[in-house]
């Protein structure tokens, strides 16, 4: 499959359908696997922290989630096929899982939402089987390695913000039943119901970074490594 390297982030290069059936054939592999999901925020920390880099580099799939990196593999000129948002990935995930009979997990969010957010994927996707919920403030990894194994999960998403979700996928990939996991944010908020994406139109003109900051201003520190990743971009290119 083709990759692109940007800014030291190697991400494949794919299309929603074919990040769906990667992510299926990693379920069918029947190993442990873990997918991320890096946005310019996430991408940024990886130029800023080399450990981080190389453990997201490690991932069985790396997918642009965000306009922010498929801009910068623009001005790059190595660009990246589309944007592909892990909660739409994650919603498109759910038939399948459906009509292959697989199990998933839900880990992260607040108590009860990973709850809320299985009654709507069960709605999205009728015979859904939602094996277990563990909310994201557990004392111990094991605490949550345990459910998940005990679920016999062949899917878990991981929502527990970046970048403490893809440390645990990495840290606990050895500890789990084979099964793929698959980093995801603050999915199952907007799942439950707890927060809302940006309107269509928004998203679609690659504004979606601007209402996620209307809605929360306090995002403000952590959203300026948008624009300081372009500006890597821009460098780069400029040096080549
Ligand atoms: N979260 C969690 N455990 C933690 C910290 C955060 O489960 O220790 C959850 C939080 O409740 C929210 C999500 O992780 O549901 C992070 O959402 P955010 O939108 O900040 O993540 P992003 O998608 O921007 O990485």
């Amino acid at each position: 499959m083709e990759r692109a390297e940007i800014l030291g982030v190697t991400f494949d290069n794919i299309t929603m359908r074919q990040a769906v059936d990667r992510t299926m054939e990693l379920i069918r592999s029947g190993r442990t696997a873990f997918v991320v999901t890096p946005n310019a925020e996430i991408a940024y920390d990886c130029i800023k922290d080399r450990e981080f880099r190389e453990l997201i580099n490690k991932a069985d799939l790396v997918i642009p989630d965000g306009a922010g990196v498929v801009l910068a593999s623009k001005i790059l000129k190595t660009p990246l096929r589309q944007k592909v948002a892990g909660i739409e990935l994650a919603e498109a995930l759910l038939p399948e899982l459906a009509k292959q009979g697989k199990r998933l997990f839900l880990l992260g969010a607040k108590p009860g939402v990973a709850e809320r957010a299985a009654e709507k994927m069960e709605q999205i996707a009728p015979g859904l089987d939602v094996c277990g919920c563990l909310h994201g403030y557990f004392e111990s990894d094991e605490e949550a390695v345990e459910a998940i194994n005990a679920a016999k999960a062949d899917i878990v998403f991981v929502c527990l913000g970046s970048p403490k979700q893809e440390r645990w996928m990495y840290r606990n990939a050895d500890k789990l039943v084979p099964c793929t996991m698959i980093g995801l944010g603050g999915s199952l908020d907007v799942f439950a119901g707890e927060a809302k994406r940006a309107p269509e139109l928004m998203i679609r003109m690659n504004l979606e970074w601007l209402y996620r900051l209307y809605k929360q201003p306090s995002r403000i520190g952590r959203m300026m490594r948008l624009p300081k990743y372009l500006l890597y971009a821009v460098r780069k290119s400029l040096k080549k």
